[in-house]
């Protein structure tokens, strides 16, 4: 039995909540979010009543010491965020990996998650893929970042790339990855699972000026393709030569 439980919850559509997700949030004693109100309206919709304690950034350091403690004494947590898996580019992974070292039962509940939504439906190689969260907010320190994965790259990596970014600072973050990365093939997806999901594929130049045209507002994520696009045929072409191979030669 798990004494903490990380819940996925819906990025947008309350039809994507599992049914060990209600569950779970049925039988914690305790459930830690970040926005109470944002759960508050959660646990509404599906009919729940529940004592939420708010952990975020700022005092999950602070917490969870007295956290660990409660588990010991048996008490059970759910961990949700306002939205999506718990962890990514979201708190919980100090909380986690304290936990773990404690020895304490830690079990996740998937679910929605936008980046790998994002990802499925780019039409880009899914895999290798890198998930960097937020880009950084400021140019500078962003080009940096993105040059970084370029040299990467130079090593020999070849991986399609995921970011969170808001819809101010699109447009900027597009031309930084076209400064950086060139003119690679992208996508841009917005407000997923909800009334306006939009998915827009192409060249970064491309979506650029689709971007200037008509700015996107809401929920984004932006998927770059990968250095070598057939990165993700290889492994099943040797699969198939091997398979053809074997047969060829018995
Ligand atoms: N933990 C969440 C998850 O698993 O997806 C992500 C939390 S992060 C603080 C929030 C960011 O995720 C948003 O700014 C946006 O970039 C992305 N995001 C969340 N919901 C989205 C959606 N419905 N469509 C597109 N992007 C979304």
């Amino acid at each position: 039995p798990a004494q903490l439980v990380l819940v996925s919850t819906p990025i947008g559509n309350l039809g994507d909540v599992t049914s060990r997700a209600i569950s779970a949030l049925r039988l914690a004693d305790i459930v830690l979010c970040e926005d109470s109100r944002v759960t508050q309206r959660l646990l509404f919709a599906l009919g729940l009543k529940a004592k939420l304690e708010s952990f975020h950034d700022h005092n999950e350091e602070s917490l969870t010491p007295h956290l660990l403690e409660a588990m010991r004494n048996g008490r059970k947590f759910a961990l949700v965020s306002d939205a999506g898996t718990p962890l990514m580019s979201d708190p919980g992974f100090r909380l986690v990996r304290a936990a773990v070292a404690a020895g304490l039962g830690v079990t996740a509940l998937p679910g929605p998650n936008a980046a790998v939504t994002a990802l499925t439906l780019s039409g880009l190689p899914p895999h290798p893929y890198l998930f960097l969260g937020f880009p950084p907010p400021r140019g500078a320190a962003r080009r940096t970042a993105f040059a970084a994965l370029r040299a990467a790259e130079t090593a020999g990596l070849s991986a399609s790339m995921i970011w969170y970014e808001s819809p101010h600072r699109v447009a900027e973050m597009l031309a930084d990855l076209q400064t950086v990365f060139g003119d690679r093939p992208a996508a841009l997806a917005r407000e997923l699972t909800k009334h306006f999901e939009e998915v827009r594929r192409g060249p970064l130049s491309t979506l650029i000026a689709g971007v200037e045209a008509n700015p996107p507002r809401g929920e984004i994520c932006v998927v770059l393709g990968p250095l070598d696009p057939d990165a993700d045929e290889p492994e099943f072409d040797l699969d198939a030569r091997l398979r053809a191979e074997l047969s060829r030669t018995r």
